[in-house]
């Protein structure tokens, strides 16, 4: 059976790609994740969530970029999210990631290209989130974000934090001074036990402690789980501190408990779903699959097909 840390290696290894998208079976299950390639599909995918009471949040693929080319391509293609985000009046923000942006290339070039997309964000009354990605890049990645919210509000630019992440309380307390928007989640990536709880429970207990501080702190934040303890408890924390249903949203990606999604919303919370597309789906599909072992099941079975 593979097993989690061997998705996650596969994960990295894109030349896969290439073989598994012989199999058409392979369509169907990457459709379940990701919207589609080109950003038409994202905006009719985001248009249904509207429709059911789901806002959302645009993520164009594309991981690790190595040249500084290709960050200039990123950024076009997220100055035209935004204009057709204006053009098409969906509910909508955006999702960065910097390593998109050139982070590994000069963390000075990714500060720049984020800090073009953040401005036409802020000039458009939007909003710009910046994913988290492995803890190579954890520190750089708050670094870019804390000089971005120097210049713009705190409406305007956000971060992420992953609870698996031993420093992930000390970094949201020094966050909330600035103060900061921050999306809570447990943490994608394959990482080491010197720097990430090893053990599940915990990784649960820190979610359980990051979210208390986030919800008390009286700053709009984003709690991003499809787990329903997580919900369940955020729910009873909220009600429990008379902190009510406008003051924070729950986040869950494309494709992944849409019946909790559809709940949520019905049941008046703010429900944000994250909208992945484009051509570079692999890495991220990938996670999805290390995340739930069932869907690989399905995978090896219709191999033989
Ligand atoms: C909006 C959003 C943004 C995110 N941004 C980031 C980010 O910037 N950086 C980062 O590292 N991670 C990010 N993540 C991913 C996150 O870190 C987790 O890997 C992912 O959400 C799974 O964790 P969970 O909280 O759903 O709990 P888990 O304990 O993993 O799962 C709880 C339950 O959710 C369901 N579920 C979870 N995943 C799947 C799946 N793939 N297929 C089917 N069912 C599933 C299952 O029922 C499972 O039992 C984001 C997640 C969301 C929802």
């Amino acid at each position: 059976m593979l097993t989690r840390s061997a998705l996650l290696y596969l994960s990295n290894q894109e030349g896969l790609k290439d073989f598994v998208t012989r199999f058409s079976f392979f369509e169907k299950l990457t459709t379940r994740f990701v919207a589609g390639e080109n950003v038409e599909a994202a905006v009719s995918a985001i248009r249904e969530l509207n429709a059911k009471g789901c806002s959302a949040s645009f993520d164009h693929l594309n991981e690790s970029v190595t040249s500084a080319a290709e960050t200039e391509e990123e950024v076009r293609e997220y100055l035209e999210i935004l204009a057709r985000i204006g053009e098409s009046g969906i509910n909508s923000n955006v999702s960065i990631k910097l390593t998109q942006f050139g982070l590994e290339i000069d963390p000075e070039l990714a500060y720049r290209n984020a800090r073009r997309v953040v401005a036409d964000a802020a000039r458009r009354g939007n909003f710009v989130r910046i994913d988290m990605e492995g803890s190579a890049v954890t520190q750089a990645t708050i670094d870019v974000f804390k000089r971005l919210r120097a210049e713009f509000g705190l409406n305007d630019v956000g971060i992420v934090l992953q609870s698996y992440l031993y420093r992930t309380m000390n970094d949201a307390r020094e966050l909330l001074q600035i103060p900061a928007r921050i999306r809570i989640c447990k943490g994608a990536y394959k990482e080491p036990a010197e720097v990430a709880y090893p053990d599940k429970k915990d990784v649960d207990a820190n979610y359980l402690n990051v979210m208390k501080l986030l919800l008390s702190s009286g700053i709009y934040h984003g709690i991003a789980t499809h787990d329903p303890k997580m919900i369940d408890a955020t729910i009873g924390f909220a009600q429990s501190e008379g902190i009510s249903k406008d003051r924070f949203e729950f986040q869950m990606l494309y494709g992944i408990r849409r019946d909790l999604q559809e709940q949520l919303a019905c049941d008046g919370y703010n429900m944000r779903v994250y909208v992945p597309y484009g051509k570079h789906w692999y890495p991220y599909f990938m996670r999805r699959l290390a995340e739930r072992p069932a869907n690989v099941w399905f995978m090896v079975k219709n191999l033989w097909k």
